[in-house]
């Protein structure tokens, strides 16, 4: 199946108007427009091309809890042990629970979703489910487990970074600097990520979170700006997940990250909370920032999910539409004119045409 897409292609080289030839799924030709070796043979599409999305911070374990979150502190729903989340996670068997993972990541890829960064609860158990859920579905899962033993166990910590692709802990403030460099030092020595949340619901220090040195910080809803200066300095990425913390009353500010340089990856956190739809965090990432009076610009907000996260995986052919480089590109039947704001607040699953088959049609 070959598609051309003729309008705006958007990569990690800019955006520039263009034509794509797309071959199962894969850039063959690149040109101006009008220029293609068709002769009129292909199906054209004008619209927008971009690589595919990535979503840079889920938890998916609990995307089958189907009530709404209660209205209370976020301590309350998503803290171990006690936690809504955690309770759900205790009490779900593991055949509905890989199902209900299976349907997230289907939905996820449905909807343009190339890549994602999960921080999965449970242990060894936990990163097995998901790893199994994935199996065979065209999404790299980057699954980031959490040990369970304290005192850490040292064969549990072998077996989560030799089948995890890394750590993800919960926070600086609830595990001591030994357990912190253990993992950190483990994680590195395999190749592997380690990542914690910070500042989500309180300033937390950067002294604590930036050592060890992650690969990635989630959050920062509550940093100050020489907080997020100190984590810029050490070049480090944050993910952010607007909408999970606007349910409990904060907002990452992400016009004054933009403005003081960081890299911005962008996540919809936990699956009990937010559908895992990349497209409604960015329009509210969108909407809400400038409802603030601070806007952030849709050129950033474009870079934190199609461009900036493909770099961080180690995979940035992903996020170059030329012929022979790994990208998926999508194809959104959007006006070009200004792609990147059509791209950030106009995109719903109805205009994607997915790169593999071609799409609805
Ligand atoms: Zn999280």
């Amino acid at each position: 199946m070959e598609t051309i897409v003729e309008g705006s292609i958007i990569d990690v080289d800019g955006e520039a108007p263009g034509y794509l030839r797309i071959r199962e799924g894969r850039v063959i030709e690149r040109g101006q427009i009008g220029a293609d070796s068709s002769h009129g043979r292909v199906r054209r599409i004008k619209g927008i091309a971009i690589p595919s999305a990535v979503n840079a911070h889920t938890h998916l374990g609990d995307v089958g809890f189907g009530r709404e979150p209660p209205v209370t502190a976020v301590e309350n729903v998503i803290a171990a042990p006690d936690g809504v989340k955690f309770r759900y996670l205790a009490g779900v068997r593991a055949r509905p629970h890989r199902a209900a993972l299976r349907r997230a990541l289907q939905r996820m890829v449905g909807e343009g979703t190339g890549a994602f960064v999960d921080f999965r609860e449970q242990g060894l158990e936990g990163v097995r489910r998901l790893r199994a859920a994935s199996v065979g579905l065209p999404i790299t899962a980057r699954i980031l487990g959490r040990p369970l033993a304290r005192p850490l166990s040292s064969e549990e910590l072998a077996g989560l970074v030799a089948e995890a692709d890394g750590i993800g802990i919960s926070s600086a403030r609830e595990e001591s600097r030994v357990i912190r460099e253990t993992i950190s030092s483990t994680c590195h020595a395999a190749g592997k990520s380690y990542a914690l949340h910070a500042s989500e619901v309180i300033r937390e220090s950067p002294d604590e979170y930036l050592h060890p040195h992650p690969d990635l910080l989630i959050h920062l809803t509550c940093a100050s700006e020489e907080d997020l200066m100190a984590v810029r300095d050490a070049k480090i990425p944050v993910a952010v997940c607007p909408r999970s913390n606007a349910l409990y009353g904060r907002l990452p500010d992400l016009g004054r990250l933009e403005r003081l340089g960081l890299t911005m990856l962008l996540g919809t956190d936990n699956g009990l909370l937010n559908a895992p739809s990349i497209w409604r965090e960015l329009e509210f990432a969108y909407v809400s920032q400038r409802l603030t009076g601070h806007p952030v610009t849709p050129h950033y907000l474009v870079r934190s999910v199609f461009l900036d996260p493909w770099a961080w995986l180690g995979l940035p052919g992903a996020a170059r539409l030329q012929p022979g480089s790994s990208a998926r590109p999508l194809i959104l039947r959007l006006p070009s004119e200004d792609p990147e704001y059509q791209v950030v607040t106009r995109t719903s699953e109805r205009v994607i045409v997915l790169p593999a088959d071609g799409g609805p049609g």
